[in-house]
């Protein structure tokens, strides 16, 4: 059996967890196992490499910001094999071109092309355990590239894939994937399944346990993950096609404070207006996610919609700049709450039932999004964690 581990930085912050997690891929070679470990940078080590980079230049050019990053994981594939070593396990550290990890050429946002395998199998043929560089890739110029913040999870992924592994694990300082945040609603469970398509709504919700572009692959590739604990040995949640065993209509509820609501008044009531306001906010890539149009009155309309609190006050400026309307307000102390389920497609009444959780607390709703498999409501910011509750509790998400 080929076997990929993927650790993060808290999993291999110092040396007693990097011995931890040296010992565990060793309990897994010594099945007779093949075992390919994907590392992360120790701790919040790539934050400090940002941090000495802004020191020096506020603005530092990308491609050289890329090379600067690959050294954090350098450091951690390579003490890791000397941890092995001293175990008396055979063990080999490989960066991006020794592998070759083949990507895109947009240095920071990288995507992964193709993977040799000739090397990663050769090691593995000497029954060495092989330990992979997350997160770093090179492109056609044979320069560094990286894959975005978080992007070591697509690194084991696409390895997966491309090794046709039995088993991709990803360890984390968390047990698995939550109902809800444990931090947040004190009786949040972990779930034992979940899907690709619920993973991806939770990833993309920020629920930070995995970077979404690997869910995005998994699901291509089919390949199957295990999101487990590199601290303890309980199962983990397992990311998947189909999750029908676990008879859930909803699996959990998600909040992102990071979200600012934009409501520009009085809009000429005229087809274009829609396309210049959004046209003008692609033009500066400001992103843009819940979107509300009012009924047109009097020759006039309202168009609300929400991004990142961090690019709220310049879309208000590009909109002040590119048209003409009555008022515009900016409001950052909102935040999402969104309910995930894969069993929601087939399902009446979800909705409904998540707006009388809020009913019953008296929050009151600003906007409302949905998708197949999800419902996402914009709410006052200090009421989250109240909601968050309100709506667990009514889905009885805290019990099996
Ligand atoms: N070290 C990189 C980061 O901090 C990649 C990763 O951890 O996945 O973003
Ligand atoms: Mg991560």
């Amino acid at each position: 059996m080929l076997v990929v581990k993927k650790f993060g930085g808290t999993s291999v912050a110092n040396k007693e967890r990097i011995y931890n997690v040296a010992e565990r891929c060793i309990e897994e070679y010594k099945k007779g196992n093949d075992v390919v470990v994907v590392l992360s940078a120790m701790g919040k080590y790539t934050d400090e490499l940002i941090a000495m980079a802004k020191d020096i230049n506020e603005n530092p050019p990308k491609r050289e910001m890329d090379m600067l990053f690959t050294i954090g994981e350098q450091m951690s594939v390579s003490l890791m094999a000397m941890a092995m070593n001293k175990l008396g396990v055979p063990a080999v550290s490989l960066n991006a071109f020794q592998v070759a990890m083949h990507t895109t050429s947009t240095y920071s946002n990288a995507r992964i092309k193709r993977i040799d395998s000739d090397r990663i199998r050769s090691e593995l043929e000497q029954r060495k355990i092989v330990i992979v560089t997350g997160f770093q890739g090179i492109n056609k110029f044979d320069d560094y590239t990286t894959l975005g913040r978080g992007g070591s999870d697509t690194t084991a992924v696409a390895l997966a894939a491309a090794l046709h592994a039995d088993k991709c694990e990803i360890y984390t300082d968390v047990d698995g994937v939550y109902t809800a945040d444990p931090r947040k609603v004190k009786n949040a469970r972990k779930l034992d399944v979940v899907t690709y398509d619920e993973m991806l709504e939770f990833a993309t919700l920020g629920a930070g346990v995995l970077h979404n572009r690997s869910v995005e692959l998994a699901k291509k590739y089919g390949v199957q993950l295990v999101v487990r604990s590199s601290l303890n040995t309980n199962e983990g949640t397992i990311v998947k096609e189909d999750a029908k065993m676990e008879k859930m209509i909803v699996s959990g509820v998600a909040a992102d404070s990071d979200a600012a609501r934009v409501a520009v008044i009085g809009l000429k009531d005229e087809p274009g207006v829609a396309f210049k306001l959004f046209n003008a906010l692609a033009q500066k890539n400001i992103n843009i996610d819940m979107i509300l149009q009012s009924v047109g009155r009097a020759g006039t309309k309202d168009i609300t919609f929400t991004c990142s609190d961090a690019d709220a006050d310049e879309a208000a400026k590009i909109i002040s700049e590119a048209m003409k309307f009555e008022d515009i307000n900016v409001n950052k102390e909102v935040s999402k709450v969104s309910i995930v389920g894969a069993g929601m497609q087939t399902n009446a009444g979800v909705a409904a039932k998540m707006f009388e959780a809020l009913y019953d607390e008296n929050i009151n709703i600003r906007m409302i999004s949905t998708s197949e498999i999800r419902v996402t409501v914009l709410i006052d910011e200090k009421n989250t964690e109240r909601a968050m509750n309100a709506i667990h509790d009514k889905f009885n998400l805290g019990e099996e």
